[in-house]
């Protein structure tokens, strides 16, 4: 099918829909018609929106599309983690993560989304970061992961369950705060109760500290959790694991996440990646104690997903429960990740962009 020239629809909000609807002479409510079918019922035509006149369904047959990304390939990990590979309308490919979440395995699906087609920090531990930059997504493309996981899950569990994904997390590939706007309008679309419906709680940003960005979600009025991708506790070492440090140090970090705290009342999370030998020591432990505790986060430790190319160790567990015990003592509220999908290459850091 010829999509150039068409007019997308997915991506809209419902006022906007209503809007095209007016502007192709049709009543406004139909918008708001439409706007259900995209985002609350899995329809893969126009053809199927069955309250909406025959003449008007042939008529956006021709003229529009909705663009839900195409799972061409998926891995299931013991653990029940998916990892979908899917493909955009210029063809190029993105992963996307499912992962069961809590008790009675695979009832309900936590999922990483994408937010750009690799990424330009270059953090050095990460397989998205060394599989170079492409673009941005669109939010179409970042609802559409949404939706096209949803139906996949569905079809594949045979569980007609609208719910089945419960929680989203924007800790894919790429930084989200380096496409603000795109990142999030997919989360008002989200979170819509017209469509999509997804608690505003239920949702976390995971960024490596685009400071610009946090303000500006501090301005936002949302109630979703910030992550921020610590990782290190003094310059010299964030400056070789995350070279976004180098433009904002430390300081300026702490310091908009002070204004986001002040702001939102809401606690952050820092997440921390545990490297062997590199940032668990007791020093480190100490240094991040001072640095975390008066702004009450949360710190959640992630053992290091081995990368292939990359040099990087994971700790022994040994390691990775003494810097807990560390922190713990500290008087820090502390969380290890539980690592899921590491057999398919689905867990964090581990996704990267495959060229066709
Ligand atoms: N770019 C954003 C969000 C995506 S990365 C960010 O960096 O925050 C999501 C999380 O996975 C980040 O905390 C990231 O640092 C971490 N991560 C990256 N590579 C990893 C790896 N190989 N093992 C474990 N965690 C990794
Ligand atoms: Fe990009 Fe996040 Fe990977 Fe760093 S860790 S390269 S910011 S995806």
């Amino acid at each position: 099918m010829n999509t150039i020239n068409r007019t997308q629809l997915l991506g809209m909000n419902c006022k906007q829909l209503e809007d095209y609807m007016l502007q192709i002479g049709q009543p406004r409510y139909r918008g708001r018609q439409i706007y259900k079918w995209i985002y609350q019922k899995d329809i893969s035509s126009f053809y199927e929106m069955s309250d909406i006149p025959k003449e008007l369904r042939r008529q956006l047959d021709e003229t529009a599309v909705v663009s839900i990304p195409r799972v061409l390939k998926q891995r299931v990990s013991k653990d029940g983690t998916r990892k979908f590979l899917m493909e955009l309308e210029d063809r190029k490919r993105i992963e996307t993560v499912v992962i069961p979440q809590g008790e009675g395995r695979g009832s309900r699906y936590s999922l990483c989304i994408s937010t750009q087609v690799g990424c330009p920090i270059s953090c050095a531990f990460c397989a998205t970061g060394s599989s170079g930059y492409h673009r941005n997504l669109q939010s179409h493309e970042m609802v559409g992961q949404f939706l096209s996981s949803r139906r996949e899950l569905k079809k594949r569990l045979k569980k007609n369950d609208d719910n089945i994904i419960s929680n989203v997390v924007y800790m894919g590939m790429g930084e989200p705060f380096l496409n603000y706007d795109q990142v999030i309008a997919s989360v008002y679309l989200l979170i819509d109760p017209q469509g999509i419906n997804l608690g505003q709680r239920h949702i976390t940003i995971s960024t490596s500290g685009e400071v610009k960005g946090i303000k500006r979600l501090a301005e936002e009025d949302l109630q979703i959790t910030l992550a921020i991708s610590l990782h290190a506790p003094n310059d010299q070492l964030r400056d070789q694991l995350v070279p976004l440090n180098r433009k904002y140090p430390l300081g300026q970090l702490m310091e908009a996440v002070e204004y986001y705290l002040d702001k939102t009342n809401r606690r952050v999370t820092f997440e921390y990646i545990m490297l062997d030998d590199v940032n668990i020591s007791r020093e480190h432990a100490h240094e991040l104690i001072k640095m975390v505790k008066p702004l009450l986060a949360n710190i959640n430790l992630i053992p290091y997903n081995e990368v292939e190319t990359l040099p990087f160790k994971r700790p022994s567990s040994n390691k990775v429960w003494q810097f807990y015990h560390w922190l713990v003592e500290g008087g820090l509220n502390v969380t290890i990740r539980e690592e899921r999908g590491g057999d398919i290459e689905a867990a964090c850091g581990q996704l990267y962009v495959k060229e066709r």
